[in-house]
């Protein structure tokens, strides 16, 4: 059987559960091959929990030191060496670079964003979510080893727990990944909370929130069922809130078992971005409002009423 590669994401010494999420995919296109750069032990027991048969495991400074060039070169040479059935990346800013190097470079076709990937009768096929959700396009890549990048939370992961090979790969870089040195990094200071696109129930605050400190009721509501912190684009632009954590089409795309949406009317671009989670809930004090038209339970009402009884309840329930 072919290996189908897979490019993994650490984060915090673990591996990001994106990652997870692309060899739970890998395994329907063949035997899942990680890439992993610096993974310790943990990390190679948790690829072999989700089924990975190998992994190569590659010098951590390589990545560390330099930017995307290296991953890149890796996953060429390694392509090249197994001629595998696919090349999985998870789709981001980074993944897409990473993912675009590689398909130049072995004269392959690429698919971004994929929100799901199957095994069909003409090779592997890739599903799009386009134009916001309204249409599903499936394509397949005629031309090379099918490069694809795949949506964080496409498919939940599951577990297929396997003994991987390891085996240690060095790669001879070449001057140009070795063109741009990373010289300093500053950490991103930790909320405590799970990362927005990895994390199981998200509460996300729009324009009816009405200002930054209105987001630290956001928050205390995130924290009482430990989720993350989310929000629309007006309410980032206004400056109340990180850009970092824009749900939505041009921001971060999530599918939790729970989003709260509050003060969120529901625009198609914040659509796009939450549409796929299971369990939709809003706050809002317009009853009209599009939100209602895909939640799944919804409150009219002032959310500065209506969030502050529900942390009161959680916390009474919990006891
Ligand atoms: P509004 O539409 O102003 O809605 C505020 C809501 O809060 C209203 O429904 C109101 O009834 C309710 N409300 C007000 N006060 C209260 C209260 N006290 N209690 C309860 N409810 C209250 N948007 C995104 O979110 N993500 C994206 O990625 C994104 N990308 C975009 C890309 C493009 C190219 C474009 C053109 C737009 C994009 N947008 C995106 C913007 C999007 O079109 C909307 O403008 C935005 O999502 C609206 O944000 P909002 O729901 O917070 O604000």
């Amino acid at each position: 059987m072919a290996e189908v590669l897979v490019l993994v994401e650490t984060q915090d010494a673990g591996v990001r559960k994106a990652s997870l999420e692309l060899l739970t995919l890998a395994r329907r296109l063949g035997a899942p091959a990680a890439v992993v750069f610096g993974g310790g032990d943990d990390v190679v027991a948790t690829l072999g929990e989700y089924g990975a048969e190998r992994v190569y495991t590659v010098p951590a400074e390589d990545a560390q030191q330099y930017l995307s060039l290296p991953q890149a070169e890796v996953l060429v040479e390694l392509a090249r060496r197994s001629s595998p059935a696919a090349v999985l990346v998870t789709s981001g800013p980074e993944g897409k670079d990473i993912a675009a190097r590689v398909a130049v470079r072995l004269d392959s076709g690429i698919i971004t964003d994929a929100v799901d990937v199957t095994a069909g009768d003409g090779g592997v096929q890739a599903r799009q979510s386009v134009f916001s959700g309204t249409w599903l396009a499936t394509s397949r890549v005629v031309r090379g080893t099918p490069v694809i990048t795949v949506m964080p939370n496409a498919i939940p992961p599951e577990p297929a727990p396997t003994t991987p090979t390891v085996e240690p790969v060095e790669v001879a870089l070449t001057d140009a990944a070795r063109g741009a040195r990373i010289t300093d990094r500053s950490p991103k200071q930790s909320s405590g909370r799970p990362d927005l696109t990895d994390a199981a129930v998200v509460v996300s605050g729009g324009r009816g929130v009405g200002s930054e400190d209105g987001f630290g009721l956001i928050g205390r509501v995130a924290d009482a069922l430990g989720g993350a912190v989310g929000a629309t684009r007006a309410a980032t632009d206004l400056g109340w809130i990180d850009h970092d954590l824009q749900v939505g089409q041009t921001g971060k795309t999530v599918a939790p078992n729970l989003y709260l949406a509050a003060g969120v009317s529901g625009a198609i671009q914040h659509r796009a971005g939450m549409q796929s989670s299971k369990t939709i809930v809003a706050v809002n004090k317009d009853a009209q409002a599009p939100i209602f038209e895909i939640a799944d339970f919804g409150v009219v009402g002032d959310l500065h009423a209506v969030l502050p009884a529900l942390v009161d309840e959680i916390s009474r329930r919990r006891g």
